[in-house]
Formats: C-alpha cells, sequence, structure tokens
C-alpha cells in the first residue's frame, strides 16, 4: 500500500517536473550548443526546485518523513549526478578550447620562420619573401 502511494507520489512529481521542459523543447531549444548543455542545466534547476518543493511540502506535513527521505534522496542523486555531467562537459569544452588554441599556436610558430632558409615572413605569406620556398599552407 505504502508502495504503491510513494510510486504514485513519485508519477506525479516526476510529470510535474517533465512537463515544463517538454514545453520548453518545443519552443525554446533553437539555443545555441548540440551538446545538450543548457537542457542539463535547465534539468539541474528543476531537480533542485523539486527538491527544495519536497523540503517545504515536509515542512508543511503533506510528505511523511519517510516518503520525504525517499523522495529526497531519489532526487539528490540525479541532482548530483547531472551536476557531474555538467561539470565532465564543461571540462571537455575547456579541453577542445586549449587545443584550438596550441593547434592555432603551433601554426603561427610554424609559418614565421621559412623552413628552408630560416628568414622571418608574415603569417598570411604564401612564399618566403627571402628564397621564395612555398612556407606551410595548411
Ligand atoms: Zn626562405
Amino acid at each position: 500500500m505504502n508502495a504503491i502511494l510513494i510510486f504514485g507520489l513519485f508519477t506525479i512529481v516526476a510529470a510535474y517536473v517533465a512537463a515544463p521542459l517538454i514545453k520548453k523543447r518545443d519552443g525554446a531549444t533553437l539555443v545555441k550548443n548540440d551538446d545538450g548543455f543548457d537542457d542539463l542545466e535547465t534539468d539541474k534547476n528543476n531537480l533542485l526546485a523539486t527538491i527544495r518543493e519536497l523540503e517545504f511540502d515536509y515542512h508543511t506535513g503533506k510528505l511523511s518523513a519517510a516518503d520525504f527521505e525517499q523522495l529526497e534522496r531519489d532526487y539528490r542523486n540525479r541532482a548530483v549526478a547531472l551536476i557531474q555531467k555538467i561539470e565532465e562537459i564543461k571540462n571537455r569544452e575547456m579541453d577542445d578550447i586549449e587545443d584550438q588554441i596550441r593547434a592555432y599556436r603551433q601554426k603561427l610558430a610554424e609559418r614565421m620562420f621559412c623552413k628552408i632558409c630560416g628568414a622571418k615572413s608574415n603569417t598570411d605569406d604564401k612564399f618566403c619573401s627571402q628564397c621564395g620556398s612555398p612556407l606551410n599552407s595548411s
């Protein structure tokens, strides 16, 4: 009996949490990244808001201590998992940016000096101004 009650509650809460997400996906998700980063942030904020609501319901006597503990633990675990995922994506994006900067710097460095005669050249020169040999363009 208790299990059914908890499941029913959980379903209601889950529907409540999911509803604004589904609504949002229909409209306003033409935003930047394709990695779903913004969606994760939204999910995280919704989970945290739900946890606050659970606390409110518990303190106002709408939820029993047992129900509150179980639901709160469940939502907290999900929030923690989401936060870890968000951190992973952030780290990955930082790595990408650092890789790009490194590649760009290397490209600049390679083109600064002619590999044949060592003369300095502008980064957008195609040929060495000193000896005329082609400079790395890739
Ligand atoms: Zn040269």
